[in-house]
């Protein structure tokens, strides 16, 4: 990858109609001189992705689906843009491996995530981690993918980022440098923190999206209701940071202003704060080793007051103890774990499983599908095939149905 001086580097921007894809379009809107979305990726929103096109215009749009890349092609024709539509599967793929983009957000949600990212490891790109779940099913392809591929992963998961931020420079990815005693991901516990285990049995898919602190997609909304998204947060932090399960831990901060800490063996504890605003994590990756401005307020601490640290609780939020176990485990259950979920949650989302319900689908689908090891990506992919069906198996039995 050649980055040319004095010129904009190329960013390709996976997910952009997601919130992790309209942070990126604002931070790099803010420094024209520095960054051009060169590439713009998504699944099915043509009319949001046409918007996109007509502020940066970017030489290449990718849409998964192609009715919707049909529509997008038409609006650009319209508005006489030249750049050039992608369609399928495979688009997503193509935008993350053009040479035109050194730089790649990915930002695509979920499994659906994993080859794109591969792609750009392999390319050798500077590669934004947004989405975790890609990393959780495959991390040691992932990281293996970008070692020989010359590829640099940055995390933009804020906990991850804020983590990176207190890392020994120059550290490898996946190898922990000696003198690191344990890492700490803060949780802001979600918006049922104080909720009676009663109530969260009754909880909607409304209630469940409404996030304190972070304005985030559905998926992601549920994941931290039910604090599966920290327990994907601790897998993931395990592959990036090379740490045994053991030496993550998870700390309750309702402020969600200290972003992750790192302790050291000499007893210092290095923590990233800052508002809870996704841009922060977005401008470190993109201008890094720079800092830039993204636009985020800047953090009163005598207005914050008070910073609160507590241990979670996994009697009334069982995904976290799911997920340590399916990281004790290792090997294809972080891939098991993550597609019970995202098929679990769906549900729950289309109303045909109660809250509940994700961590009981998970459980069943955890002890019915056996994990092997990794091998290459088409054992991740069928243990993943394996626990999705058990997962909507698990939905429509009877048993599920009385845990509604
Ligand atoms: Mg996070």
């Amino acid at each position: 990858m050649t980055v040319r001086a004095g010129e904009p580097i190329g960013v390709a921007v996976l997910g952009s109609t997601g919130t992790i894809g309209d942070n990126t379009l604002d931070v790099i809107a803010r420094h024209p001189a520095r960054f051009r979305a060169i590439a713009l990726g998504a699944r099915r929103d043509h009319a949001k992705l046409l918007a996109q096109c007509l502020q940066f215009r970017p030489e290449v749009a990718a849409l998964v689906e192609p009715e919707a890349a049909l529509a997008l092609e038409c609006g650009l024709r319209a508005a006489g843009l030249p750049t050039r539509v992608l369609v399928g599967e495979s688009a997503l793929e193509e935008i993350a491996a053009l040479p035109q983009a050194p730089y790649v957000m990915a930002g695509i949600v979920g499994a659906a995530g994993l080859s794109s990212s591969l792609a750009a490891a392999r390319a050798g790109k500077r590669l934004m981690i947004a989405n975790k779940e890609p990393l959780v099913m495959a991390g040691p392809i992932l990281i293996e993918a970008a070692r020989a591929g010359g590829a640099t992963l940055l995390p933009i998961d804020s906990e991850h980022n804020a983590i990176f931020q207190c890392w020994p420079a120059g550290a490898e990815t996946g190898r922990a440098p000696p003198g690191v005693r344990r890492i700490l991901l803060t949780a802001s516990g979600g918006p049922f923190v104080d909720w009676s285990a009663e109530a969260i049995a009754m909880a909607t898919p409304e209630q469940a999206c409404k996030h304190p602190k972070w304005v985030m997609g559905r998926k992601i909304s549920v994941d931290s209701a039910t604090l599966m998204n920290k327990g994907l947060e601790v897998i993931e932090a395990c592959i990036l940071y090379g740490l045994p399960i053991a030496q993550v831990e998870v700390v309750v901060h309702r402020q969600s202003l200290v972003h992750s800490l790192v302790e050291y063996v000499d007893g210092s504890m290095l923590a990233q704060l800052g508002s809870p605003d996704m841009r922060t994590p977005i401008a470190h990756a993109l201008g890094w080793p720079d800092r830039i401005d993204p636009g985020v307020q800047f953090l009163d601490l005598a207005r914050a007051g008070v910073l609160q640290f507590e241990l979670p609780d996994t009697g009334r939020f069982p995904c976290l103890a799911l997920a340590r176990q399916a990281a004790v485990a290792g090997g294809l259950a972080p891939a098991i774990l993550n597609a019970a979920n995202e098929i679990a949650v769906a549900a729950f989302l289309e109303g045909r499983l109660n809250f509940n319900g994700i961590p009981a689908v998970i459980d069943s689908v955890m002890n019915a599908v056996s994990a092997g090891s990794v091998k290459d990506l088409d054992s991740v992919l069928a243990a993943d095939g394996a626990a999705r069906s058990a997962a909507l198996r698990a939905i429509s039995e009877p048993r599920a149905a009385r845990a509604r």
